[in-house]
């Protein structure tokens, strides 16, 4: 299936020059929602990442890391903005184009030894999901991979995480 056909590109959005793939409309799509779920969980399943958890990345990883989890019979956790989980949290902070920014997990969200993967819709920089990997560095967690629906290769955001395998499906 052709999933850039269902992503849409919003030139200038959030700021003149950049292009925004949307991925709404790839969403809305029946046939497209389905197949990216079980595109991206086949291709974890081939490479023999099959987690306890998977770990979402606000906002739009929210959209789709709890289907995949169901995918693999596994639970979701979410990773947030700083101030929106209500219980205790570790946080890492990291360095955005003009100053920092921070993401946060609850505390007691991923038991000891959990096999985790984490997944968002876009990879750009990279420094959300290296965040997010750091953040589970922090506790005794494996791990096993990332998932990117899609992957802004020039960026070269997957140099700056850890050596683990990265899915994606499109790259631009
Ligand atoms: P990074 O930290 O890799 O530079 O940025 C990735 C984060 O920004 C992801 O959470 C992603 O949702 C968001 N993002 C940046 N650019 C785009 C875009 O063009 N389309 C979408 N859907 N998300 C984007």
């Amino acid at each position: 299936m052709d999933l850039k056909a269902l992503i849409r590109d919003i030139p200038d959005f959030p700021k003149p020059g950049i292009i925004f793939r949307d991925i709404t409309t790839l969403l809305r799509d029946r046939e497209g929602l389905r197949y990216t779920i079980d595109t991206l969980s086949d291709k974890f399943q081939k490479a023999n990442l099959i987690p306890d958890y998977v770990i979402g990345i606000e906002s739009r990883g929210f959209l789709f890391g709890p289907s995949l989890a169901y995918q693999f019979n596994a639970g979701f956790v979410p990773v947030r903005k700083p101030g929106k989980l209500p219980a205790a949290v570790h946080s890492m902070e990291y360095d955005l184009e003009y100053g920092k920014d921070k993401v946060e997990m609850h505390q007691d969200a991923l038991p000891p030894n959990s096999k985790v993967v984490i997944v968002d819709d876009l990879i750009a920089t990279g420094g959300t999901a290296k965040a997010t990997a750091d953040l589970v560095n922090k506790i005794d967690c494996e791990l096993l991979g990332f998932g990117f629906i899609i992957e802004l290769k020039d960026l070269e955001g997957r140099n700056k995480l850890p050596d683990v395998p990265i899915i994606t499906l499109v790259d631009y």
